[in-house]
């Protein structure tokens, strides 16, 4: 699923996002790294350089505090052997004091010197810490009683008002004489607050012995300031980015750097007491004291120097560096030096900020500048695409009209134009092509629809063989000829459908075939139903030479064409008896088979023609039945018709092959007789009246019937002007009708 959302995520991807995202990553990481590296190498060095500054802080405070903490005590020594061989002169008040003040001018750490002697008197000279004056003090009679302090005018003379006095003073019971007296040897004090309430101080104190007999002369001091020693460490320059105090085993402070006043009257008893670290003002001291506490249990154990301790305040990562200063005289303290690192890396958390804003300017930046480059490239793309689409639509005419600054844009605009003009041209001759193509085949479809409609409608038989001789395609004409289904034939041999005795003929044919050649045989196949189809086979091999694919065979059922030609010949022949009979009918009289009269005139014409083209002599008879009606009305009219026929058969059995003879209608005959002269047609002419007159035809009845002919004789005038058939018929009408006139059954001749 996730994989998914990422896929398509991915493969959704715009160009502007691309092109922008990976850029902008990249300059964030490379600005990162510099910036870790950076800030990494930054952050050691700094660490080098705070560790630097509190090593040397601490050895600045410890040279410091060994010379403070040094110097009292070589003043105390000066001051006691100088009191001890005489060379200053103890019971000298004002030699003492000035001296001491000398001394105090040339020392500021100091605060005051002084001198108690065994008579609890004091001399001393020193100055006012806040104030920087100075002053003098003294005991009356430089003994116990009154104590005086005296300020000094400019010229270090003692003003008569003293400052302040103090009734019942005894120095000897002071604790830092005290203290040194009974120590024998140099010694610090306790600290204590001033009895002025202004300050805290601490005293280094020595006995003064006589140098005989080693009897206490007194006791020399010098006071330092711990508020002195507070702006010494104030003005330290860590202090400006941390804390520096220091304590005493017991937790009291000695001195802080952050101006806090370390002696206050807690109690509200009118008495100062001093502050411990514990309830310091300060957090950071506070929280430091507390982390030694925890960590050693108790300030003598803290050891004398350690390495810096890190801890957490308020959230902020601290340092906490301390070191132990002791010398045999009752000074134990330890200093301690804390600061927060972000103090010191207040610099570099502002570079980091500011490196952070570069790096999300820069990122800003180059985030914009890359959606600005990336928006410039993908427009251009853009309208490319647009350009594509235009032109897949099928607009060559469009034009692209861009212009980019970018140089690979540029180029390929360029050949993306070279490529539009290159495939339009191409498309069109593609196009012109499939036009081409298309009514190609839409004809070559027509024809083959035309070919298979043939095929199909053909009726002779029309297969294509295989390779293998097998039919590969058999058409509706070739099954109907064997009385086959296609189906039954696809995939058979023509030699299966064969009589088996032609299959020897049929192998030679396809031999032929397989060579390339074009064969033309008869054959006999089988049909389904047993019986014979004799068929003509034209076979043409597929392929080219050399390369036999089959053939195609074109099958004419010769058995139909024969029959029909049987037919076609019988009709023909029935059509030239019924023309034959026809043609006789049309010249021939039906009842005696005698020329009719229509053929007996156009044979007659020509008879005619030839006598009067070579004066030849023609003679004409013409005879009709006597009575013959009465024939007919009295045995019948079949009677009539034998008569006639018997008759006929007289006239044919008297004349000549060259004669013509023939019926001139009804009971009318007329006899043409060429190259016979009228006398010789006579003869004829009364041979067959009396053999016509000794017919006897049988009735019917049973009775023998007899019937007589007149008959006209002529012979045919030639010469320049022959005489024509009408003439002549005419003639021997005449001369027929004068022999019925003259008694019937006789002949009349016509003269010539
Ligand atoms: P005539 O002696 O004057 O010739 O007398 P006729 O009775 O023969 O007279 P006509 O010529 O007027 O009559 C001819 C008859 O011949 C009429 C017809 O009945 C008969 N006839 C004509 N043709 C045929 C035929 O083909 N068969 C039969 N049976 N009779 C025919
Ligand atoms: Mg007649
Ligand atoms: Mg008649």
């Amino acid at each position: 699923m996730q994989s998914d959302l990422k896929k398509r995520f991915l493969s959704h991807l715009s160009l502007k996002t691309i092109l922008t995202i990976p850029y902008s990553l990249l300059i964030f990481f490379a600005i990162g790294m510099v910036s870790y590296t950076v800030y990494t190498k930054e952050r050691t060095a700094l660490n080098n350089v705070t560790s630097q500054l509190r090593d040397e802080t601490a050895a600045h405070i410890q040279d410091h505090l060994v010379t403070l903490l040094n110097t009292p005590h070589q003043i105390n020594q000066l001051n006691a052997s100088a009191l001890q061989i005489g060379r200053l002169n103890k019971e000298n008040t004002e030699e003492l004091q000035r001296y001491f003040l000398d001394q105090v001018k040339t020392y500021p750490a100091i605060t005051s010197i002084y001198f108690g002697n065994s008579s609890g008197g004091l001399v001393g000279a020193g100055r006012e810490v806040t104030s920087g004056i100075f002053y003098v003090t003294e005991t009356e009679n430089f003994q116990h009683g009154n104590f005086l302090k005296l300020h000094l005018d400019e010229n270090g003379e003692k003003l008569t008002t003293p400052l302040s006095i103090v009734p019942n003073f005894d120095a000897r019971l002071r604790p830092w004489y005290i203290n040194a007296s009974q120590h024998g040897d140099a010694v610090w004090s306790e600290i204590y607050i001033l009895f002025t309430g202004q300050d805290m101080a601490l005293a280094a104190s020595r006995p003064v012995y006589d140098e005989m007999n080693n009897t206490l002369l007194g006791v020399v001091s010098v006071d330092i300031s711990l508020l002195q020693l507070s702006d010494y460490l104030k003005n330290l320059s860590f202090s400006s980015v941390g804390q520096i105090f220091i304590i005493e085993h017991s937790g009291a402070l000695v001195a802080t750097s952050n101006n806090e006043i370390i002696f206050k009257d807690t109690n509200n008893d009118g008495t100062k007491e001093r502050i411990y670290a514990q309830d310091s003002q300060s957090a950071l001291i506070r929280q430091s004291n507390k982390l030694l506490l925890e960590k050693y249990q108790a300030y003598e154990n803290i050891p004398d120097e350690e390495q810096p301790i890190e801890f957490d305040l308020d959230g902020k990562k601290h340092f906490l560096q301390y070191f132990s200063i002791n010398d045999k005289r009752g000074i134990d303290w330890i200093v301690v030096i804390a600061a927060p690192e972000s103090a010191f890396f207040k610099n570099i958390d502002v570079g980091n900020r500011t490196a952070l804003l570069l790096v999300l300017t820069a990122l800003v930046a180059s985030i914009v500048a890359s959606f600005f480059i990336a928006s410039k490239i993908t427009t251009r793309i853009q309208q490319l695409e647009q350009s594509t689409n235009i032109l897949a639509a099928g607009n060559w005419d469009h034009q692209i009209n861009m212009d980019t600054r970018v140089v690979e844009l540029q180029g390929l605009i360029n050949s993306f134009t070279i490529m539009k003009d290159k495939l339009h041209h191409v498309m069109t001759e593609l196009m012109s092509e499939v036009e081409e193509h298309k009514i190609t085949e839409t004809k070559l479809k027509e024809q083959r629809d035309f070919s298979s409609q043939i095929i199909n409608l053909m009726g002779q038989g029309l297969t294509v063989l295989d390779e293998q001789g097998r039919f590969e395609f058999v058409n509706p004409g070739y099954a109907k000829l064997l009385g086959y289904e296609i189906e039954d034939l696809i995939g058979k041999k023509p030699k299966e459908v064969a009589d088996p005795e032609e299959v020897e003929k049929i192998n030679i044919q396809r031999k032929l075939r397989t060579a390339g050649k074009t064969t033309t045989y008869e054959a006999r196949l089988v049909r389904a139903d047993g019986s014979i189809a004799t068929v003509l086979i034209t076979g043409v091999p597929r392929g080219t030479e050399g390369n036999y694919k089959g053939a195609i065979t074109v099958v004419t059922d010769l058995s139909e064409r024969k029959r029909m030609e049987e037919e076609v010949r019988q009709a023909k022949d029935a059509l030239q008896h019924a023309l034959t009979r026809e043609a006789h009918l049309a010249r021939t009289d039906e009842l005696t088979g005698i020329n009719n009269r229509r053929h007996l005139f156009e044979l007659a014409k020509s008879k005619v023609k030839v006598a009067a083209r070579y004066q030849l002599s023609l003679s004409v008879i013409m005879f009709d039945i006597d009575h013959f009606k009465k024939i007919n009305d009295h045995w019948g009219h079949s009677l009539g018709d034998k008569i006639l026929m018997e008759i006929a058969l007289v006239v044919q059995s008297e004349i000549r092959s060259s004669d013509l003879f023939g019926r001139y209608g009804g009971e009318e005959f007329i006899i043409f007789l060429p190259m016979t002269p009228a006398t010789q047609a006579y003869t004829l002419a009364e041979r067959i009246r009396k053999r016509v007159a000794n017919l006897k035809v049988h009735s019917d009845d049973g009775d023998d019937v007899s019937v007589t002919i007149s008959i006209g004789v002529i012979q045919m005038r030639t010469g320049p002007t022959p005489e024509s058939l009408e003439e002549l018929l005419q003639r021997v009408d005449k001369a027929m009708y004068d022999a019925k006139e003259s008694g019937r059954n006789c002949i009349v001749i016509d003269d010539l």
